[in-house]
């Protein structure tokens, strides 16, 4: 259902499909329609122009109804094309799997011989084939399925090949399945979609190819029709009678058109990538389209200023409000932590700042991001490329999804800083060696040629942070930069983050689950939750004291070393998902605290005492976590 949904949306594609489905249908009931003899010749009323009486669309040079046979051939050459299709699907699928499965010299073997059958142009092969068995449309059939078998092969063996080495085919041969087994319940249906596609899309050549047979006069033989046989009888009447012609052309043209739109569509439909994205690449800056009225004024002392900042999904008819109207500020120097659920928008927050929210489905719907007082939502894409990664720099959450596999590390540190200044090269690969000195790699000198893979995970985390340091940004985003590694490695991490902003004065926005890591590096702490912070404090009071019932829950789910036997008290329920958020608190569903009122109206972001603000009509005070 969900993939006829999104067939239906390529508009194209669902027109083939209506076509398809009409020629197939027709094809189908051909036997059952009122129609001449397709194989009874009439010489006296030869070439009968179209639209003329017993004859809709004439007769040919042999006085035959064009019409009838024209239905009869269609019925051949889809049977035929469909046959063709089936056969080398199946046997070069077959042959795909065993060679990429089995691998070493059963594949080189199979594969040697593939290869010799590619080198020829297929209708010459085609033609050799059909040269050998004799003429017929069943050795036109062979012919076609045959040279098709080899591309068939190809791509399912480069699939295989990537499926058999994956884990869970490891795990099925530990639970001592059978290689014919494995080849069964594991590769097979990893494969079959692929199968799918591959047919789509050469289906329409096979009934081509065919048809070339025909009209050579080496597939079906007269008096039986298929569509390339009647072009191949037409032939001398080109020009005199185009009529004979025309009908069976037309014939091909739409049903290889229509069966390439649809294939086209299936391949889109059938390609989990392209499910979410809609089918488009996103644009180099999100969407901004501002119903609310920008927020402000800029609170000129902090360096980046989010203000009522509201980032939404729309994905179908679905709006999800990822970010509902976030406000923070980080001073020069100073280190932000952003800490919440997974899910609860925090990286969309930090991806909206440089507006690299992909668009479509994101769109940036109001509020502002002022840096150093300028307002950057709706600001021109070069405006924005010249502070990304120059004045605002990212570290993400996986160093080896974010280093190009092909390139050094000193590579990709020259392109950082030469994609915004013009240094020479030499001079930018010292700087290079700098600055993994600086983020404390050992043999910088040597490192500074290794690629990614030839790092251990820390490593290429620092390689990260150095990529992050290039140009001496003001700010920081660092979004869950030690989730990936584990906890010694993520000790040094975070050691390093610390020293480097001493250093080098720069500001960080912390983006983590985790409180053990906020209370080691950050000076305050703003936690969200459904798309909106919920509370904002320095992080001595907010870990000593948390306010809000959802900060409170938080920590108490985070095991301390030498706490005793204290239970851990997991949050009962789920995050709600954004697309439909409950009116009031979003959190009061999983509230023990929570009374009517939570459920009424929006409760706003409240000050408590000097320097913390939360967002909730009853928090906890001082004397009752005390
Ligand atoms: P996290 O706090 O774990 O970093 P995210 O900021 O990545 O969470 O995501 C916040 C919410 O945004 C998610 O709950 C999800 O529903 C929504 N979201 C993120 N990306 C997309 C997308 N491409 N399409 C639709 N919704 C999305
Ligand atoms: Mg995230």
């Amino acid at each position: 259902m969900a993939f006829l949904k999104l067939l239906a949306r390529n508009q194209l594609a669902l027109a083939g499909l209506v076509v398809m489905a009409l020629v197939v249908l027709l094809a189908l009931i051909t036997p059952l329609l009122p129609l001449a003899d397709p194989n009874a010749t009439n010489t006296p009323a030869r070439f009968t122009e179209p639209f003329s009486d017993g004859a809709l669309l004439g007769t040919d040079h042999l006085g035959r109804d064009l019409l009838s046979r024209l239905m009869w051939g269609t019925r051949l050459s889809l049977a035929v094309g469909f046959a063709a299709a089936v056969i080398a699907a199946t046997i070069g699928a077959a042959i795909g799997i065993i060679a990429g499965y089995y691998g070493g010299r059963t594949d080189n073997v199979i594969m040697r011989v593939v290869d010799v059958l590619m080198a020829f142009p297929y209708i010459l092969l085609a033609l050799a084939i059909v040269a050998a068995l004799g003429p017929g449309l069943m050795n036109a059939l062979i012919a076609v399925a045959a040279v098709n078998i080899p591309f068939f092969a190809r791509n399912i063996r480069g699939i295989t090949v990537g499926i058999a080495n994956k884990e869970f085919v490891d795990a099925a041969r530990l639970a001592g399945l059978s290689n014919t087994k494995i080849i069964l319940t594991e590769i097979l249906p990893n494969v079959i979609p692929v199968i799918v596609i591959a047919m789509s899309t050469t289906i329409g050549w096979m009934i081509l190819e065919t048809a070339g047979l025909s009209f050579l006069g080496l597939g079906s033989q007269p008096p039986v029709a298929d569509l390339g046989s009647m072009l191949g009888e037409a032939r001398s009447a080109l020009i005199t009678n185009p009529h004979t012609s025309i009908v069976p052309g037309v014939m091909i043209l739409i049903i290889v058109m229509a069966i390439n739109l649809l294939g086209d569509g299936v391949r889109d439909a059938l390609d989990p990538r392209l499910k979410s994205g809609a089918l488009s690449r996103p644009l180099p800056a999100t969407l901004v389209d501002r119903t609310r009225q920008p927020g402000g004024p800029a609170d000129e002392t902090a360096l980046l200023h989010l203000s009522d900042l509201q980032t939404q999904f729309h994905v179908g008819a679905r709006i999800f409000r990822a970010v509902g109207g976030v406000d923070l500020r980080i001073q020069p120097g100073e280190c932000l932590g952003l800490i919440g659920e997974s899910g609860s928008g925090k990286s969309v927050t930090a991806l909206s700042i440089m507006g690299l929210v992909a668009s479509p489905p994101g769109k940036i719907t109001g509020g502002s991001v002022f840096y150093r007082g300028e307002d950057l939502i709706g600001a021109p894409y070069e405006k924005l490329r010249s502070l990304r990664g120059r004045r605002v720099a990212y570290i993400f959450q996986d160093p080896l999804a974010t280093l190009h596999p092909l390139y050094t590390v000193g590579e990709q540190l020259i392109e950082a800083v030469r994609s915004h200044y013009n240094t020479p090269k030499d001079e930018a690969r010292a700087h290079a060696i700098d600055l993994l000195k600086s983020v404390r790699i050992p043999n910088a000198e040597d490192r500074v040629d290794n690629y990614p893979h030839e790092l251990s995970g820390g490593m290429r985390q620092r390689v990260g942070i150095a990529m992050a340091l290039a140009n001496d940004p003001d700010v920081i985003i660092a979004d869950e930069p030690t989730t990936a590694l584990d906890v010694t490695v993520q000790a040094q991490i975070l050691t390093l983050l610390d020293d480097l902003r001493r250093e080098r004065d720069v500001a960080i926005l912390f983006i983590t689950h985790d409180f053990g890591v906020v209370a080691q590096l950050c000076d305050r702490v703003a936690v969200m939750y459904a798309g909106r912070i919920v509370e904002q404090g320095t992080t001595d009071e907010i870990l000593s004291h948390p306010a809000h019932p959802y900060t409170s829950r938080l920590m108490a789910c985070v095991p301390e070393l030498g706490g005793g036997q204290r239970r851990l008290e997991a949050i009962p329920g789920l995050p709600p998902v954004v697309d439909n958020l409950p009116e009031g608190c979003a959190f009061a569903d999983r509230c023990n605290k929570a009374r009517d009122a939570c459920r009424q109206g929006d409760i706003p972001l409240d000050t408590l005492g000097q320097t913390r603000r939360v967002r909730c009509i009853d928090p906890e005070t001082e004397e009752a976590t005390a």
